[in-house]
């Protein structure tokens, strides 16, 4: 197999953590990414225990530690500061959550693929099959030739859409916005707090700084919302406890994000031959379990591992979906249904909520936890 070529579509997290697990296993991939410059998102990200299982295995869990922040608490309150459930309070390995800003989760994973070919401003627009080969197609009107293909290019992959035209996009129903500002409020532990219809989220990152984001509930693609700033989102969130609104207020214009927050409704198959799936491309999932990028990670481990394993790369990608489908799309489908718990509008029932998660004990939530968390990358 190593003498087969590779190519990579898409240089997001899937794409470049699996060009490192591939580079493991002695496959040197060619990765083609549609952005002129690796510019990734301004925004914070969760890692958890079963990504950085992932990274471990990888040999780069280390590097990653290094350049994250270890949350040592993570809570989920109301919107007046009262705690309705955190995480079980035994903080091990087994549960710790470490959060990094994305341009240097980026840089981490770019550093160990120095010596690949990594092709900028190549948007794919498809592929043709030829002979025993694969041709990719360009926007720019280039083509490439590969043996196989590995499509990690997001939600929106024109692979996918070419290989299962009737794979559909969800709007979970709330729109989303993504700051980072500093942490001039001594916050030390990561919260949730939830309201009628909005919730708002902490994640202290290194460097003193703080990755919020905000979530209401509104139409699609509300062109509204596409004009909230910083002072619209303040008044959305000035009934939440303290510091939320002056945290909003901290937070300059420019360092804030916004998308509409869809998910992929789980499709049929992630192989099809010489072409795999991964990362959102396959099983896009809302962000509600922090679990999107994770579920990516643990995909690279596993397609290297099913390479290792099989004699031709077309039942490596199938082993790889046997693997893979059930797990994460059961993520994708209970991210979505914490979604609409979490945003529950009706002030009745998002109290009656409250109260039943509180009833919760620390042993169910734990064995929860541990469900997601637990990961074994032998096959
Ligand atoms: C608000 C929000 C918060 C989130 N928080 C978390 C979190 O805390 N923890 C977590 O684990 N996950 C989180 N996620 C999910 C996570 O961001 C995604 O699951 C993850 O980025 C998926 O990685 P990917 O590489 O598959 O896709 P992407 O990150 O979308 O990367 C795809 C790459 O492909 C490129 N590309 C796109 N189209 C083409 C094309 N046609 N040709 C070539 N290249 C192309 C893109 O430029 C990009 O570089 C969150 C998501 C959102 C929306």
């Amino acid at each position: 197999m190593k003498d087969l070529t590779f190519t990579i579509s898409g240089g997001g997290i899937a794409g470049l953590t699996t060009a490192i697990a591939l580079k493991r296993i002695g496959i040197k991939a060619k990765i083609v990414e549609a952005a002129p410059e690796f510019k990734p998102v301004g925004a914070g990200i969760t890692l958890a225990p079963n990504a950085i299982k992932a990274f471990q295995h990888l040999g780069i869990k280390q590097e990653i530690e290094e350049a994250s922040n270890l949350i040592s608490g993570l809570e989920i309150c109301d919107f007046k500061g009262k705690t309705i459930t955190q995480q079980p309070s035994e903080f091990d390995e087994s549960t710790a959550i470490h959060a990094i800003h994305r341009g240097n989760l980026h840089e981490v994973l770019l550093s160990h693929l120095k010596d690949h070919s990594i092709v900028l401003g190549k948007r794919t627009t498809g592929f043709n099959k030829k002979a025993d080969q694969i041709e990719l197609t360009f926007d720019d009107g280039s083509t490439h030739l590969t043996d196989l293909l590995i499509a990690s290019d997001g939600i929106h992959s024109p692979i996918r859409k070419q290989l299962l035209p009737d794979s559909e996009l969800r709007y979970a129903g709330y729109t989303c916005w993504r700051g980072i500002s500093a942490n001039n409020f001594g916050i030390e532990k990561a919260t949730e707090s939830w309201g009628h219809g909005k919730r708002f989220g902490i994640v202290p990152l290194p460097d003193n700084q703080i990755y919020w984001f905000a979530c209401l509930n509104a139409p699609v693609n509300d062109p509204q919302m596409k004009k909230y700033g910083v002072h619209e989102l303040r008044q959305v969130f000035e009934d939440f406890h303290t510091p939320i609104p002056d945290l909003i207020g901290s937070t300059p214009d420019s360092q804030i994000l916004w998308n509409d927050i869809y998910d992929l409704k789980p499709i049929r198959n992630f192989a099809f031959g010489d072409v795999v799936l991964i990362g959102d491309a396959a099983h896009a999932t809302t962000p509600n379990m922090g679990q999107g990028a994770c579920q990516a990670i643990e995909d690279a481990v596993i397609l290297a591992e099913c390479l290792k394993r099989s004699s031709t790369a077309a039942q490596a990608f199938q082993f790889f979906e046997q693997h893979r489908k059930k797990r994460a799309q059961s993520i994708v489908n209970r991210s979505w249904k914490m979604g609409k718990m979490a945003q529950m509008d009706n002030r009745f029932l998002s109290t009656l909520r409250n109260g039943l998660m509180r009833a919760i004990p620390a042993s169910v939530l734990k064995s929860q936890l541990k469900s997601i968390y637990d990961i074994d990358f032998t096959l």
